[in-house]
């Protein structure tokens, strides 16, 4: 099932998504409620009772989409440098504070960082541009898991059943406060820097280890890759992730972007004011968000 969120009469609501029509159909429970949030059916477990609502769907071109989970509970968990030429490129940059040359450029575990969850935006919003907090900002194409079941001390071999489904996320970074700071939270969280979406797909419907990864700029194609070329798959990192930290339902974990980021081209390709930035992952939809000034 393809999950949107809408806004509808001025509330969040869940509709259900069809790929092929366009169309959205409000989500209602098994006792014909509205759903208003995914979060709430993910925790309860309750995704598969939920069925389309009687009464004409409406095209999704018309609806305000926000982003699936549009404030998620908890920080958004990212993956540093998870692609064996991005994690090169950046180690080159001059900006990456995790390694001292290109030598050690892949590192030898996950290196996972968080976002703000106040700073996750929908399909189509803006991204307000920084002015005067930043000048180097960077776009992420990433695939975004979606926790099902909790857990602690998930194992690789269980890490799929834990997985409700997926998402694409755009990781905005302000590489100057990357590289200036150090610590990777300051320009990672800036507000609107986490776009999500357009939908969350369920795990049933998602190959996640054969997904390919595009993101454009203006149409000029930035980013092309497939999520086959991860260095940590989504199994490693549910289990080095839960092994001392619980995950609950509907936590997010970005699991990293692929070669072709702004930094990656000398000189760097920041975004301006104006610019588009679109994502194409699979057969999980366009999330495609401009900057404003
Ligand atoms: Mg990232």
């Amino acid at each position: 099932m393809r999950f949107v969120t809408i806004s509808h009469n001025g509330q969040a609501q869940v509709g259900v998504l069809d790929a092929d029509t366009g169309e959205v159909s409000l989500a209602v429970d098994g006792s014909n409620r509205p759903v208003r949030e995914l979060l709430s059916i993910i925790a309860s477990d309750t995704a598969r009772s939920v069925k389309r609502a009687a009464g004409r769907p409406l095209k999704a071109s018309d609806v305000k989409l926000l982003a699936p989970i549009p404030r998620p509970a908890r920080n958004v968990i990212c993956v540093g440098k998870n692609y064996h030429e991005h994690a090169h490129e950046f180690a080159s940059s001059g900006f990456d504070s995790s390694s001292k040359s290109t030598a050690d450029a892949v590192p030898d575990f996950p290196i996972i960082f968080t976002k703000a969850p106040e700073c996750v935006i929908g399909a189509g919003d803006d991204i307000r541009y920084p002015a005067g907090v930043s000048d180097g900002v960077d776009y992420e194409a990433e695939l975004a898991v979606v926790i099902g079941r909790g857990g602690r001390g998930i194992s690789k071999a269980d890490a799929y059943d834990h997985v409700f489904g997926y998402t694409i996320v755009n990781d905005v970074t302000a590489r100057d406060l990357q590289g200036r700071h150090k610590q990777w939270f300051l320009g990672k969280s800036l507000d609107t820097f986490c776009p999500m979406g357009p939908s969350l797909v369920t795990a049933d419907e998602v190959d996640p280890e054969n997904l390919s990864v595009k993101c454009w700029v203006n149409g000029e194609l930035r980013q092309n890759a497939n999520t086959k070329d991860l260095i940590f798959d989504i199994p490693t990192l549910i289990e080095t992730i839960s092994a001392g930290i619980t995950l609950y339902p509907g936590d997010v974990i970005a699991t990293g972007t692929p070669a072709g980021v702004g930094i990656g081209f000398k000189p760097p390709k920041y975004l301006k004011p104006g610019d588009r930035v679109a994502i194409e992952i699979g057969n999980l939809g366009r999330l495609e968000n401009a900057l404003a000034s």
